[in-house]
This record gives C-alpha cells, structure tokens and sequence, in this order.
C-alpha cells in the first residue's frame, strides 16, 4: 500500500445506538483521523489500525487487529480491562479527564454534606413527624478520610478542603499535600480508619484493594461515622458493612457501587435505612471532554510519538 494511512478501530460492547453515538463525537474530535468501527472494517482495514479506542471492549475484537500499537480506553476505572486482558502486551491508557474529576469532586462534596448535615436523620425525623434538632458539627470539626489519592481522590480531597472539611488521604505512593495528612502502608491505613468521620473510598479495584474494608478494618472507625463507597463495589466487604451498620458502628452508607450492577432486587441493601443506594451516578463520562481528551493524546502521539502512562498490569491500575 503505497498511500499507507493509520486507520483508527473503534471497539465496544455497547448498544449499536451508543456506538453511534461515541464515533460521532470521536469524528468530530479527530476529523483528521480515520475512525471505524472493527465489525465493520475489512482484513486490509483491520491491519492498517495501529490504534483501537475502546469501551469494555471484548478481547477477541482486539485480536482481530494485528498491528494495533497502543489502545486508548474511553473509561477511566480500568479494573474491567486488567481482569480481561490479562498478558495483553501493548500500552492500554486510561481516560484521565479533569472535567470527570471535577464532577466526581462535585458527588463527594454533595454526599459529604449529606452526611455531616444528618440529612438521612432528618429525613427520617420528618417521615416520623419529629421535631428534634441534632447537635451540629461544622465542617472543620469533621474529620474526612479520603482512601485513593488519584485523580479522583486529589480533586475530591481538595474540594472538601476549600469547603473547610478536615481531611487527611491514604495512597499506596507516600504524598506531600497542602493542608492534608497523607498516609500511605497498611500502619497509614488504620490511622486513617482511626479518625475518620467520614470515610470517603476512591481506590481502584485491585488485588489488593478487594475486601479491603471488611470487619477488621471497619471496626476501626469511630463509632457512629458515615462512609461513602464511589470506587468499586468489591472494594468493601457489603456483609461486614451490613454488621457495622447494624452495631451503629457506621451510621450511614452512601453506595453508587455495588458487587453485581444493577443492585438485584433482593439486596438487603435496597431497604436498609442506614443505607443511601444510588445506582452508579457519582461521575458520569462526559462524551464531549472525553473525546477531546482521547483526541489530544492521539495528536501528540502522530506528531512526536508520544504516550500518556499506561495502565500497569503489575500493581492493577
Ligand atoms: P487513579 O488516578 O489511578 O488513582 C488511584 C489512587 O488509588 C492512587 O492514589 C493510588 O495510589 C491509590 N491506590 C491504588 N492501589 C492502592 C493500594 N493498594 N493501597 C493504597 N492506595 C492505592 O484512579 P482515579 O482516576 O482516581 O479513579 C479511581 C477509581 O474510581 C477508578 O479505578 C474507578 O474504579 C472509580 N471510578 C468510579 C466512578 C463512578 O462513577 N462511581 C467513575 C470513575 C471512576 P498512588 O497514588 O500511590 O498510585
């Protein structure tokens, strides 16, 4: 082929429609680049792609492309992709999106005032016609513990800061924050757990993040503290959550992450009162930004041969 031109394959799982919808704002982003779907590429098509960009893409797709150098991922948790793709020798990277950021800070933010301003309690107060005021604690008597300190856990961290929470964070790499407490190790971890009042969980699903937070660890906590699980739901043990809230160790839940998605209807989740269900809205991928954020690392890549850091297969994320 002497008019050799890189071609782009695109690979999902999703509904056609979705599809659609992605290659749109993934043309519109790239106008210059060539972008189609792999159903729909022919043998010489599939060889000329040296880029796929994907969503939870199923791996036999990826094998369909024998010159694909890197693969660009429209997601940002990438627990899917490392369980999946397991040996998968070209670099995979993530979407790092500082809008997806901002708006999970937002989610934070919301449910971390949820909490400290009790309003579960007064919900609850109304529903029983209960005219009753709670002590109030301010935001920088209320200690937040926020676990991952990543782009999603920094942003949130820093948020809560300006809002006057006290936070401190806990990462596996030691961090130097402005006006927080880093830990890192397990020893980190339990001072963290120890005076948290609000334990915020943005850590990716890993090896060594599964069942993290189970009785051991929760019993931890200061009695009465609220948690909020936005990361993955495997990363908390639900039946020891379940015991810590039944002993009042842990007074309130906010889950957008759960074992099996959608939540099954005989969860005893669903009804717990001490359990706030939200059905995985804490950080929506925002189309737009997403697509200009994939398409700015493919320019950087054709013009300099340049790429953002991969996904590690070794520590999970
Ligand atoms: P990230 O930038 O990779 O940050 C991950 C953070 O977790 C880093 O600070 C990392 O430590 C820390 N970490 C990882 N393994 C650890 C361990 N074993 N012990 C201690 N700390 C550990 O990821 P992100 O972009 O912030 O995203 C985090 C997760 O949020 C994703 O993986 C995804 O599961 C979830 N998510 C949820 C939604 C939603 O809508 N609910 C949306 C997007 C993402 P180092 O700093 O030392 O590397």
């Amino acid at each position: 082929m002497s008019s050799h031109h890189n071609l782009i394959a695109l690979v999902t799982r999703q509904a056609p429609e979705a599809e659609k919808a992605w290659l749109d704002t993934l043309r519109n982003a790239m106008p210059h680049e060539v972008i189609l779907p792999v159903q729909e590429m022919s043998d010489a098509e599939r060889a000329q792609a040296d880029i796929a960009i994907v969503a939870n893409p199923d791996p036999a797709d990826l094998e369909l492309l024998p010159n694909l150098v890197w693969v660009h991922s429209l997601w940002a948790g990438v627990e899917r992709l490392v369980m999946e793709l397991e040996g998968f020798d070209r670099p995979i990277v993530r979407l790092v999106d500082p809008k997806l950021s901002e708006t999970m800070a937002e989610a934070v933010l919301a449910w971390t005032l949820y909490l400290s301003r009790d309003m579960p309690a007064y919900a609850s107060q109304q529903r029983q016609k209960l005219w009753q005021q709670l002590d109030y604690r301010a935001a920088s008597d209320t200690r937040v513990g926020v676990l991952g300190l990543g782009a999603l856990g920094s942003a949130a961290s820093k948020l809560l800061k300006q809002v006057g929470f006290d936070v401190s964070g806990w990462s596996r790499s030691p961090k130097d924050i402005a006006d927080m407490i880093c830990y890192s190790g397990d020893d980190g971890l339990r001072q963290l757990l120890g005076h948290s009042d609000i334990l915020v969980c943005l850590l990716p699903l890993t090896a060594d993040t599964i069942g993290l937070l189970n009785a051991e660890k929760l019993a931890l906590l200061p009695s009465r503290s609220g948690i909020i699980n936005f990361a993955r739901g495997k990363v908390v043990v639900t039946a020891d959550l379940i015991q810590a809230l039944e002993s009042e160790k842990i007074k309130h839940a906010v889950l957008d992450v759960f074992d099996a998605e959608p939540l099954g209807d005989t969860s005893p989740l669903w009804s717990h009162p001490g359990v706030t269900v939200l059905p995985h809205i804490s950080a929506p991928t925002n189309a737009g930004t997403a697509a200009a954020i994939v398409a700015g690392n493919i320019g950087r890549y054709r013009k300099r041969g340049e790429l953002p850091a991969a996904i590690d297969f070794s520590r999970g994320y």
